[in-house]
Order: C-alpha cells, then sequence, then structure tokens
C-alpha cells in the first residue's frame, strides 16, 4: 500500500512538472503570450501594458508568407500559452508548426477575430495582348488559376494596414485576453479603449496625409495594399509578383510596364524582399520609386510601432507621389 502511494505521488509530481500538463484553456496571469509579426505584437503590446509583455515570434526582415521557423523560433512556440496569428491565409507556413502545439496553447487567429471582414485577395491584368493589358480571368484561366492569389484560399491577409481595421483587432484580442485571464480583464479593456482613441487620432492624421493623393495610382511589388487603399483612397493597378516568393517572368514585367503606363505614379518595393526587378522597372519607365514597409522594419518593437509604421508608410506614398521630378508628365499631373 506504502508502495501505491509513493507510485501515485511520483505519477503526480512527473504530470505537475511536465511541460505540456496544462490543459487547454489554462493560463497563467498574466499568460504567455506570443505574437508571430511586429505590427500585431505592437497592438498586443498596447493591450497588455502594465500586465507583461508579450513575446515577438518573427523579426520584420523575412516574408512571413514563406517564414520557416529557426529553432529559436520554434521553442518559443513550446513556451507560449497564448499565441497570436495572422491566420493561414497570411503565415501559410506557420500552419503546420502551429498544428503541432495548438492541443497546449490557446491559438488566437486574427483573421478570424469577431468583427474582422476579409476582402478578396485582387485580380490584377496578368497579360498583354496585341499592346493591350488584359485579365487574365478572362482569357487564360488555367494560368491565372496557377499563379493568382497567393494568399489561397483567395482571401487578403494584409488586414491591418487600415487603422479602422486595427481597431476591431484590439477590441476583439482585449476581449480574448481578458476571458483567459480575468483577474487583469479591467487593464486590457482599459488599455484598449486608450489604444483605440490613438488609432481614431491616427486614421484622422492618415487621412489628411493622403488628401492630395485621393485616387492616385501606383505598382506595388506584391499585392498588399488593398485594405490601406480603401481606408485612404489610393489605388494599386498591379503587382510585379503575384506570388512574392516567385521570380517574375519576363510576360510578367511586359505587364507592369504597360501598367506603368496606365496612369501609375509611383512603384513601391517592400523592404523584405530583393527588389532589384521594382527599380529596375522604376528607371525605365521614370516612375517615382520608393519603400513601403507593412511590418515595421528596422523599428522597435513595442505599443508605439504600429503607429510610426502606419505614419511612415503614408508618408512616404505620398512623398513618392507628390515628388516633383517625375519623368512621364502626362501621369504626373497632380
Ligand atoms: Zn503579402
Amino acid at each position: 500500500m506504502r508502495l501505491l502511494v509513493l507510485c501515485f505521488m511520483c505519477l503526480v509530481s512527473v504530470l505537475i512538472k511536465a511541460p505540456h500538463a496544462v490543459a487547454k484553456g489554462t493560463v497563467s496571469s498574466p499568460p504567455k503570450v506570443l505574437v508571430t509579426i511586429k505590427p500585431i505584437h505592437s497592438l498586443v503590446a498596447g493591450i497588455m501594458e502594465g500586465v507583461g509583455e508579450p513575446e515577438l515570434l518573427m523579426e520584420a526582415d523575412s516574408s512571413a508568407h514563406t517564414h520557416h521557423l529557426k529553432p529559436s523560433e520554434a521553442s518559443k512556440l513550446h513556451k507560449a500559452q497564448v499565441i497570436i496569428w495572422v491566420g493561414p491565409i497570411y503565415e501559410a507556413a506557420l500552419k503546420k508548426s502551429l498544428d503541432a502545439v495548438k492541443n497546449s496553447v490557446q491559438l488566437i487567429t486574427v483573421t478570424g477575430l469577431k468583427g474582422v471582414h476579409l476582402l478578396p485577395s485582387r485580380a490584377f491584368h496578368r497579360a498583354v495582348d496585341g499592346g493591350c493589358v488584359v485579365d487574365l480571368h478572362s482569357c487564360h484561366n488555367s494560368h491565372a488559376d496557377q499563379e493568382d492569389h497567393h494568399e489561397i484560399p483567395g482571401k487578403d491577409g494584409h488586414l491591418w494596414l487600415a487603422a479602422p481595421n486595427a481597431k476591431i483587432i484590439v477590441k476583439a484580442i482585449a476581449q480574448e485576453l481578458a476571458q483567459l485571464d480575468q483577474r487583469n480583464a479591467p487593464r486590457y479593456l482599459a488599455n484598449s479603449q486608450k489604444i483605440i482613441k490613438k488609432l481614431n487620432e491616427l486614421h484622422a492624421d492618415l487621412v489628411s496625409e493622403m488628401k492630395s493623393a485621393k485616387g492616385a495610382k501606383y505598382l506595388t511589388f506584391h499585392d498588399f495594399t488593398q485594405y490601406f487603399d480603401i481606408a485612404y483612397g489610393t489605388q494599386c493597378i498591379g503587382a510585379v509578383r503575384i506570388n512574392p516568393e516567385v521570380e517574375p517572368s519576363a510576360a510578367d514585367l511586359q505587364v507592369v510596364r504597360h501598367q506603368a503606363k496606365e496612369g501609375a505614379r509611383a512603384i513601391f518595393s517592400e523592404p523584405q524582399f530583393d527588389t532589384k526587378s521594382v527599380r529596375t522597372i522604376a528607371e525605365d519607365t521614370g516612375l517615382n520609386y520608393a519603400q513601403l514597409d507593412a511590418l515595421g522594419f528596422g523599428l522597435d518593437k513595442g505599443p508605439n510601432l504600429y503607429f510610426e509604421m502606419m505614419r511612415r508608410l503614408a508618408y512616404e506614398m505620398r512623398k513618392a507621389f507628390t515628388e516633383e521630378e517625375c519623368i512621364l508628365p502626362l501621369v504626373c499631373k497632380r
């Protein structure tokens, strides 16, 4: 009997020490929160201010679409109690790693949060036929099915790039954290109110920053600005790469050169990609060129990053549209 009691106690102590014995739904107060990308991490850091600091999974120097975890990053997944990611339509390469831990963590998927409305991925014209840019969806469907929409199943996952969407994200994540960690719920909810007020101010600033760029057409390296365009009145009319990880073909580049003549005023690359092709197109077509950053590249992580990143992005964009040294006089009219 004494042996039986001893064995039972051993079993209990093993269960207590086992790293993943914590049942799903049980989190410490404050919980160990891990966020995949910098802009969302920034919003979560604001919600948790005064309670704890969330961990960041990925720096902004690689593409989250295809980022494969380093061993140091994978170990962060195992230490977390709550993991907040954008979702499989944006971070497809993380799905497998998250599937492996999903039974021992609380997984919060931003694209699935209450109030989030996802837009379909944009379908740009992708072929040149007799000197005109035509829509692949109407003329070369098999090719379009293969190459369009890197963000399968056809929804655009870059939803944080508009302050109104950030408000929805902040409100929903604060509610989720408040439910998981009820002791700190008042703090999460009060912080979220403060961030929402700051996001209202940011939105007003961006609307006024982009006023002079209303309707301005442009090209990007890969399509990530749809939510920004809708919120602030700009218009992306084409992307060099449909899949950001696949080199553009000669035909793709031909399409973009045609699009450059369809009223585009600038072409933008992104710091996490090798964008020699964008510079070459800018030089060939005379379009203004700038880098736009949607991930907080070079910015210190934390509650202010989201606001700095959005202001910098809007400024870079507006400046590219209104710079004097534009070579194509007809498309540069302000
Ligand atoms: Zn993307």
